[in-house]
């Protein structure tokens, strides 16, 4: 798709609000937006990519808990951090999540496609796409878009 400069706050509240009926009153939505928050990318994609990282944090947390979204800029990189508070990844299934097919879902609510589509779009930007342990012990997945090569 066509590549635009991107509002990160204003493409967050919009997959949030096309999710809350999946959030409930359960999961609580904590956003820090710092920085020029602006990134050169195709928005439907940009959408996808925190789409699949928020499901995966509201299915971490079927007893409730808070998502923290984060951006921040630097001269080179624009960030997005989705951390939550759910049970994290183990360390032995850091690489496997981003494999296409893999999930540790029931059959029927796992495709287990969602990271394998994420990381294919954020390498079609030229970025990265990590999980770090928040604080806490949960997942945090760390979206980098690099400045240069995005805004060809
Ligand atoms: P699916 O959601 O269909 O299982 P994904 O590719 O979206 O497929 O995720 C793959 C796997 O990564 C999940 O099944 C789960 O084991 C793990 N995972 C992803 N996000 C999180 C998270 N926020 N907390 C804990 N585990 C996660
Ligand atoms: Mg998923």
């Amino acid at each position: 798709g066509e590549r635009a400069l991107v509002n990160v706050p204003e493409a967050i509240e919009t997959v949030l609000a096309l999710i809350q009926h999946k959030l409930g009153d359960r999961i609580v939505v904590e956003r820090t937006f710092h920085g020029r928050a602006e990134i050169h990318c195709t928005p439907a994609l940009l959408n996808q990519v925190v789409m699949n990282i928020l499901g995966n944090a509201a299915d971490a947390m079927p007893g409730g808990g808070t998502i923290r979204i984060d951006t921040r800029s630097t001269e080179d990189l624009d960030e997005i951090r989705i951390s939550d508070t759910g049970p994290g990844i183990p360390e032995t299934l850091r690489e496997k999540i981003f494999e296409p097919f893999f999930t540790t879902k029931p059959v029927g609510s796992g495709t287990g496609l969602g990271l394998a589509i994420a990381y294919s779009v954020v390498q079609a930007h030229s970025g990265s796409l990590t999980v770090e342990t928040a604080p806490g012990g949960g997942a945090c997945f760390v979206i980098g878009i690099p400045r240069q090569a995005a805004s060809v």
